[in-house]
């Protein structure tokens, strides 16, 4: 049963307006059944040390997606070491991935957004709803200027994709630049794709640089056109 209701989100937003109340709320009243969900992009980076200056005992989630870029796979080694953060690694179902991949090939996703939804729904959607299921709450670094779905996100909102869980976005009223200065301006641990041009960071064939004046979003998926540019992970963001 959900433990808290639309009225309790509300009060929280009106009360609550900076990242770190946010999660300092989210440590009393959410931990242990509360994580970050985490691909190590950049506001990732930022999240993860607010967090642990908060409560060193935050938990963080990662989906292997087995098609990750081996700098993410680094972040995750020198998280370990920096912080001893145990990062949660969650695998898509063996079974379901090879099935997909034998019935449509390899790279699926490049042949149709219906195949690149699949793949995604394979190999993370259904990997956190599991996580998920599991939680009272959930951390993410969602911002309103990533995506024209995610313009209306709240800092606090009921989850109702995951069975009515807290989802808290303590950044999404950062801007770009907000999260580039803290990340130089505090020691933290980054993925080094940020510095060659990776704003925004997925799987590996999925994911490339944006070139200047581009969106953070277009090196995700960058050969659909008219697509919402989400894997559904957030298919619910208000
Ligand atoms: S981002 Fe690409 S490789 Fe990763 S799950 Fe989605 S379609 Fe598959």
């Amino acid at each position: 049963m959900p433990r808290f209701t639309q009225k309790d989100m509300d009060e929280l937003n009106s009360s609550i307006t900076t990242a770190e109340a946010a999660l300092e709320w989210a440590s009393e009243n959410l931990h242990p059944r509360v994580a970050k969900a985490s691909s190590f992009g950049a506001e990732d980076a930022v999240l993860i040390d607010i967090m642990r200056k908060i409560n060193p005992e935050f938990r963080f989630f990662t989906l292997d997606t087995g098609r990750l870029p081996r700098e993410t796979y680094d972040v995750i080694d020198r998280l370990r070491k920096k912080y001893g953060v145990a990062v949660e690694v969650l695998f898509p179902d063996a079974a379901e991935v090879e099935e997909m991949v034998n019935a449509k090939g390899i790279n699926l996703f490049y042949e149709s957004v219906e195949n690149r939804k699949l793949c995604c729904r394979v190999r993370k959607v259904r990997p956190i709803n599991r996580m998920l299921a599991t939680l009272d709450g959930w951390i993410t670094g969602l911002r309103h200027d990533q995506t024209k779905l995610r313009h209306a996100a709240k800092m606090f909102q009921l989850d109702a994709a995951h069975g009515g869980i807290v989802k808290i976005n303590p950044i999404i009223n950062w801007t770009w630049e907000d999260v580039q200065n803290y990340i130089k301006s505090h020691d933290v641990v980054y993925n080094e794709l940020l510095d060659r041009g990776y704003l925004s960071i997925g799987c590996e064939p999925c994911t490339r640089p944006v070139k200047p004046g581009q969106s953070l979003r277009e090196g995700r998926w960058w050969w659909e056109s008219g697509s919402d540019l989400e894997c559904g992970i957030h298919v619910d963001p208000v």
